[in-house]
């Protein structure tokens, strides 16, 4: 009897389940249809546009402080530096370049005829159409960031957007939800909140476009479902973008740029530097800077408010667990906490940084992205074989140089493929608003951010106006003559 109770109860559990998708499929028809009759007939109206763009960048100025605090709170402690410049600043400095661009982007696009249509005054120019309603799915880690930095390309392309926050985030993505209800219609902007259930149902509507950031494994399920209403999709995925450190590099100021990047968020950054390849006779003196560097950032790590927390107890489990796999594989940790501190009993959720020397390719933290305060080094001897190492395994997101040796930059930039590179820095390629963003490979595909951001979410439509004569026309009519014959044959020449 106990059975058949629970079997009903599970009965009526996936009854509702079924019911909740059911609406939610026709909340989100409905709005795409909405949302996209509203850009149809919007049309080219640049200063529309423009006026989205000025109510992302007020929501975002305006309710700073509330950003910060929301952080704070689903993280455990988020710095709040941290987030003006990464959340906030990093978003604005976007939407504002597009802002000032699309004008420029948005005009039509004139194109030369085909011989000798042209010459008659037939005209050929594209026009650069709303795709519609674009869905966007986003993670974790810079929750505003990522909701509201690519409304620049998808604003100033003139589409309109529904956005799924992730659940680990909770209170952020109901400030965002709430703050979109206060600046936007929900012709413009609409947010539904759920975790992986409700972005499966998401990914499955007939959006235009599907902007999806999160990690390479949920991808192809994303890709999956968006084939089925041919969806065309942006992936921005994550992965192991590997820092290669010469020999030729400046080793103080390499360290420090590093330790920055991978320190940021706690390394929760699809960007920050994965692992370390450096040239062996440099390789101690970098260990001892990076140490040093680590120490001048955070004579405390604890009660310190520049060093952020990791997301919840899961991804802490998951960090752990990469050092457990790799120490027992004979790896070396070197933890860079500050002398007294015991994070055993810290509440806040912080892990301290680590080093892990001699590592070995079955560690998981060479296979895995690692997503948190973990830097493994390796050693090379020649920059070939540090090339090598990055092309025997999967397409990274960003890759990094640092050295003085113009042969071996160009050998590693040449030499690689990677969704960006940055050269004596870490990350800061993203920042650079007039050009473009995204993976390859597995870290991605399509872009936003710049020009290309703009015509990502544009349809490049070929508009042709054909000429008033008839005489050139005519003779590619049958019956076929010695007209055509004679054009054909002068034509069809190498
Ligand atoms: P995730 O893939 O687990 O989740 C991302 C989003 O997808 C969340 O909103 C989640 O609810 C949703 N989701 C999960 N499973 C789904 C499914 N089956 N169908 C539809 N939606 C689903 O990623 P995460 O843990 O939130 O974020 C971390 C990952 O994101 C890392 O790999 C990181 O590198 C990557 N990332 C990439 C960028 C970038 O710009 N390239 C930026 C930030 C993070």
């Amino acid at each position: 009897m106990v059975r058949i109770a629970k079997l009903e109860e599970q009965m009526e559990g996936e009854l509702k389940k079924k019911e909740t998708k059911g609406l939610l499929e026709k909340e989100l028809q409905n709005l795409i249809k909405k949302q996209r009759a509203a850009a149809l007939s919007e049309g080219m109206n640049i200063a529309r546009r423009m006026n989205r763009i000025d109510r992302v960048i007020s929501l975002l100025v305006e309710n700073s402080e509330k950003i910060v605090n929301a952080l704070k709170e689903d993280f455990g402690h988020r710095s709040p530096e941290g987030s003006l410049a990464t959340d906030i600043f990093g978003t604005l400095s976007s939407l504002k370049y597009a802002k000032r661009n699309l004008r420029k982007w948005a005009r039509p696009s004139k194109r030369r005829s085909l011989f000798p249509l042209g010459v008659f005054g037939a005209r050929t120019r594209i026009e650069y159409q709303p795709l519609g309603s674009v869905g966007v799915i986003v993670p974790w880690n810079f929750p505003f960031n990522l909701a509201f930095g690519p409304l620049g390309s998808i604003f100033s392309a003139g589409n309109r957007v529904i956005i799924k926050p992730s659940e680990f985030t909770p209170v952020s993505s109901d400030l965002t939800k709430h703050l979109v209800l206060e600046y936007f219609e929900e012709e413009e902007v609409s947010v539904v909140i759920g975790g992986p259930e409700v972005g499966a149902t998401f990914c499955s509507q007939p959006f235009d476009h599907l902007l999806f950031t999160g990690s390479t494994s949920v991808a192809p399920s994303i890709l999956r479902s968006a084939a089925e209403n041919l969806v065309p999709v942006t992936l921005e995925l994550g992965g192991k973008s590997p820092v290669i450190v010469s020999d030729t590099a400046d080793l103080k100021t390499t360290a420090k740029r590093i330790m920055a990047g991978k320190t940021l968020n706690a390394g929760q950054i699809c960007l920050a530097p994965d692992y370390l390849l450096v040239d062996k006779k440099v390789s101690e003196t970098l260990v001892r800077e990076l140490k040093l560097a680590t120490k001048h950032m955070f004579p405390t790590m604890i009660n310190n408010p520049d060093y952020s927390s990791i997301i919840n107890q899961q991804h802490r489990d998951r960090l752990n667990s990469l050092l457990d796999d790799a120490e027992r594989k004979g790896a070396e940790l070197i933890e860079l906490k500050p002398e007294g501190e015991n994070f055993l009993t810290e509440r806040q959720g912080k892990m301290p940084p680590y080093l892990v020397l001699s590592t070995s390719g079955d560690m998981v933290i060479m296979t895995d992205e690692i997503f948190g305060p973990i830097l493994p080094v390796i050693e090379y001897d020649h920059i070939q074989e540090a090339i090598s190492f990055i092309n025997e395994r999967p397409r990274p997101l960003g890759l990094y140089f640092f050295g003085s040796n113009k042969r071996e930059e160009e050998a590693v930039v040449q030499g690689t493929v990677s969704g960006g590179v940055a050269i004596n820095d870490v990350i800061a390629h993203i920042m650079q608003d007039d050009a473009p963003f995204g993976g390859v490979g597995d870290s991605g595909t399509g872009s936003y951010h710049g020009y290309e951001g703009f015509i990502n979410f544009s349809h490049s439509k070929t508009v042709f106006s054909q000429t008033s004569y008839e005489f050139p026309l005519k003779i590619t009519r049958p019956p076929y003559g010695a007209g055509i014959r004679r054009f054909l044959e002068i034509m069809i020449r190498k």
